[in-house]
Order: C-alpha cells, then sequence, then structure tokens
C-alpha cells in the first residue's frame, strides 16, 4: 500500500481526501488495554508468541505502535442499500502494517482504534459484543471451510462507548473493544469505486496495477474480475451451505478476494426461511435476506465492473457479470445435493431437494440439525424429529424420508460438509452476556467448540441446540442493529 498514493494530511479532521488510497493515521489511546483472546492458529499465521503479555495488550489495542509499522486508514466508497454513499472508508478500522511469515503476507488491521479521517459523525470505537461477534464468528467460517477475513484478538479498552442498540432512543454505555483482524488485505469493491466515481483515472489505475501485482500476478483486469466473480459465487454458495446471513451486504463489505468481511449485524439460520434477515435495519426492504444474497452479490459485482471499467476491456467484463447466474447455480446444486449425500446423477435427486425445501417452508425446521440429523444410513422420522420447531406434516415427512432412504447416499460426506456447531445467535449473545458480566472462561470455551463445527461431541449439547423460545424476538439472538 505504501506505494500507492497517500492521503498529505496525517491528522483525524473528518474530510474527503482526493486522490488517494489512504491517509496515515495512528490508532487513538485507550484507558486499559486487557486481551479477552489471542487466537493461537492465527498468532502462528503471522508469526507471533500469543503469550497475552501487557506489552501485546498494548499493541494489539492500538496503544503501542512497534517499529516497522505504518498504521494508515483505507480510503473507499460504496453503495449502501443500493445507493452510491460517496466516500466511506475506514472510520474506525485501522491498519496497523503487514507481516510476512512462512512466505504469506498479512495485513493486521485493528478495529475500533479510534477516530480517522472517514469516521463521518461517529466515534471510531466498537462495542464488546460486536467485537466479539467478528472474532467469534470469523473463526468458525474459517473452520468451517468457508471464505473469510481471521481474527488475531480481542482487547477490552477499559473505555465506555455510547451506543443506541436498537436505534430507539435509549443509548447507554457499553465496554469498548478492539478486534485485530488479519487477512491477505482488506480491499473492498468501494476501495475501487470511490476513484471512478470521483472520475479519478489516474489513481484507480494505480490501485488497480497494485492490486494485480500483489494479488492477482500475470493476470489482466478483466481477468482478476472475472475470478473476483468465481470467487464470489462460490463464496455466496458456501454461505447458503452453513446458513450464514451477512446482513449488511452493501459494496464496501465485500472483498476483493472472495472473502466474507465486515461481521456486523449478520446471523445464522435456525428455523429455515429464505426470507429471514437478522439486521432490523434492513427490515422493511430485507434486501440482504438470506435467499437473496446469490442476486445481491451479482448486483455488487455488477457496480465493481462499473468501477473497474474506464481500465478495462467492457466487452469481457459484460461476459463475466453474465456468467455469474450460472456460476453460482451450478455451486449451489452441487453443493445441496452433497448436504444430502446425493451424487447429483440420478434424476430424482433434484426433486428430492426441491420437495425438501417445500417442506421445510411449511413447518419451521432447524436447518443445521435437519442436514446432520439427515447424515445416518437409515434416517427415519424419530432420528430428524428434533430439528421442527412445530409438529410437521408425519406422513409427508415420512413419504420424502422412505424415498430418500432407499437411495444410495455418502453418510461420511454428509457429515463433512454439514456442521453440527455453527455460532448460532443465542449461543454467541448468551457468551457475551457471561462476558459482561466478567466470565473469562466461556469465549474461549466458545471458539473450542467451533474449531471442530463438524465433530459431534457428547458434553456439548447445548452448542447445538435448536432455538429457544426465548431467543427468538431477543435483540442479538434474531434481532440486530447496525449498531456496533
Ligand atoms: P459498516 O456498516 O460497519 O460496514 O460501516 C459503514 C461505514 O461506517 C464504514 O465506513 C465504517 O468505517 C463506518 N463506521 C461504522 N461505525 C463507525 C464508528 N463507530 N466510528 C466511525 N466510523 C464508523
Ligand atoms: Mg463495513
Amino acid at each position: 500500500m505504501r506505494t500507492l498514493p497517500g492521503d498529505a494530511r496525517t491528522d483525524s479532521r473528518i474530510r474527503e481526501v482526493l486522490g488517494a488510497c489512504y491517509s496515515r493515521i495512528e490508532p487513538t489511546r485507550v484507558a486499559k488495554p486487557e486481551l479477552l483472546a489471542v487466537v493461537p492458529e492465527v498468532a502462528a499465521l503471522v508469526g507471533l508468541d500469543p503469550t497475552p503479555t501487557p506489552e501485546l495488550a498494548d499493541v494489539l489495542a492500538g496503544n503501542l505502535i512497534v517499529p516497522g509499522m505504518v498504521p494508515y486508514a483505507a480510503c473507499y466508497g460504496g453503495h449502501q442499500f443500493g445507493t452510491w454513499a460517496g466516500q466511506l472508508g475506514d472510520g474506525r478500522a485501522i491498519t496497523l502494517g503487514e507481516v510476512t511469515h512462512d512466505g504469506a503476507t498479512w495485513e493486521l488491521q485493528l478495529k475500533g482504534a479510534g477516530p480517522t479521517p472517514y469516521s463521518r459523525r461517529a466515534d471510531g470505537r466498537a462495542v464488546l459484543r460486536s467485537s466479539l461477534r467478528e472474532l467469534v464468528c470469523s473463526e468458525a467460517m474459517h473452520h468451517l471451510g468457508v471464505p473469510t477475513t481471521r481474527a488475531l484478538s480481542l482487547a477490552l479498552t477499559g473505555e465506555p462507548v455510547m451506543r443506541d442498540l436498537l436505534y430507539d432512543g435509549h443509548p447507554a454505555h457499553e465496554p469498548g473493544a478492539v478486534v485485530c483482524r488479519v487477512a491477505p488485505t482488506f480491499l473492498r469493491f468501494g476501495n475501487f469505486e470511490i476513484h471512478t466515481a470521483r472520475d479519478d483515472k489516474a489513481t484507480l489505475q494505480q490501485l488497480v496495477d497494485y492490486t494485480l501485482a500483489a494479488f492477482f500476478p500475470g493476470m489482466s483486469v478483466a481477468e482478476m474480475f472475472h475470478e473476483i466473480m468465481l470467487r464470489t459465487a462460490w463464496l455466496m454458495s458456501e454461505w447458503m451451505r452453513v446458513g450464514f446471513v451477512h446482513g449488511v451486504m452493501n459494496t464496501d463489505n465485500m472483498s476483493i478476494l472472495g472473502l466474507t468481511i465486515d461481521y456486523g449485524p449478520y446471523g445464522w439460520i435456525e428455523p429455515f426461511d429464505p426470507d429471514w434477515t437478522p439486521n432490523i435495519t434492513d427490515a422493511s426492504g430485507r434486501r440482504y435476506r438470506f435467499g437473496n444474497q446469490p442476486a445481491v452479490a451479482h448486483w455488487n459485482l455488477a457496480q465493481l465492473a462499473r468501477a473497474l471499467a474506464p481500465v478495462a476491456d467492457l466487452d469481457a467484463l459484460r461476459a463475466t457479470l453474465d456468467a455469474f447466474p450460472r456460476e453460482f447455480s451450478q455451486h449451489y446444486r452441487a453443493t445441496m445435493l452433497r448436504k444430502l449425500g446425493l451424487p447429483g446423477t440420478h434424476g430424482g435427486d433434484d426433486a428430492l431437494l426441491a420437495e425438501l425445501a417445500d417442506l421445510m417452508s411449511h413447518v419451521e425446521t432447524d436447518y443445521t440439525l435437519l442436514f446432520r440429523r439427515l447424515a445416518t444410513t437409515h434416517p427415519t422420522f424419530e432420528s430428524v424429529r428434533e430439528a421442527f420447531y412445530a409438529n410437521p406434516d408425519r406422513a409427508r415427512v415420512e413419504a420424502w424420508l422412505a424415498t430418500y432412504a432407499a437411495r444410495d447416499r455418502d453418510t461420511a460426506g454428509m457429515l463433512a460438509i454439514n456442521p453440527i456447531y455453527v455460532p448460532r445467535n443465542y449461543v454467541v449473545q448468551r457468551v457475551i452476556e457471561a462476558v459482561e458480566a466478567g466470565d473469562r472462561a466461556a469465549l474461549p470455551e466458545l471458539l473450542d467448540v467451533l474449531r471442530h463445527p463438524y465433530d459431534e461431541r457428547p458434553g456439548l449439547e447445548r452448542f447445538a441446540a435448536k432455538r429457544p423460545e426465548w431467543a427468538r424476538v431477543k435483540p442479538g439472538c434474531s434481532m440486530l442493529s447496525c449498531s456496533s
């Protein structure tokens, strides 16, 4: 990034940053850093000793800049809820620098590290609940096998942060926190959009040249776009496989590496419902509902194509864009059939899948538990009963099971792609409440469970159980806001 044009100013005064890809800015010191978690496997990735020393706490909370770090906030724009929003940028994320270890280069970024030129009207900080949610979910995603940014650490700042949780006029103080995230790059679609929106082809060209050299070596711009399209299609299919709803798929929250990025008001499908979104900010239009994510990804890719148009072959961009729906559908169909253990070569396979989707739309059915419980040699009504939130049409379920059980299925393969432990909304909320109450064991315990999501173990039933009735309408469980 240092080779790219940067902002001439280095203060945090809110401003439009023109002709630049980033602004040099340091984290703002916090009162009392306390490390709640250092993820050992991410520490190993970047070659860091995970022992939680006071010095490490200082670095990971933004109080200590060590030699070699060149902190900056990136400049980007984005389409939010379908509308061009202009300059957004890292309003509370500050990249400390890059580390090369074992031949791979990683960007280390603090989220919640204080104001930057992109903070607009906000405070540059993050609260414990949203920071913990980011740490837990990014690590869970990684172990599920879904492309994602990683999380190295979670630190309390010892400073309160004021938030209106439900945007209903009841602001309150919450504990502040900082997450250190790790990825090859945090570049988003919006990093490119901003320069094209400003008609700044020179800066766009420099950013594109850097991106090609660093992440898509040997490719043309059109080939890079094709690769991003392929990765995004795969990512959408993977989100559907595990039941993840991102919640805010704005173009500034779309990674050019096809990673899950910016965990905010995300949620996990408990009762299967393609129309569900956890994000109450999106309650009316439900743009970012579970089943709409592939279509939104396609729309977002169209915005990226527009951003790249000044420096790429237009016909090639268009052809790539047109190829997205088929690319996604192929992955999605293959994935859903694999979830059922079916090879997809039998004429009745697609009908079985369609009938199952219809069954799940008639009675609230736990998506994770259902597929997991089908992964047995002789599935019966008894083996799947646990997945239903209400009484299903038993005759119909049994009729489906009879056809299904007669097929030759790959149950070992099913157990390897249908997780038993996902970061269920209510489970994570319970851990947040425990940590807020001073419990220091609940978070490491949850991270341990999610480290082996396909490996069902006795004693962990409470992490796999379907959503209890109390969690149906509880904030943090089925309703989340962008307030974080
Ligand atoms: P998000 O909805 O989290 O993707 O954020 C959208 C934009 O708002 C990004 O530019 C963020 O950096 C910015 N933003 C969100 N929360 C804050 C905050 N507390 N302080 C400063 N900027 C923020
Ligand atoms: Mg964002």
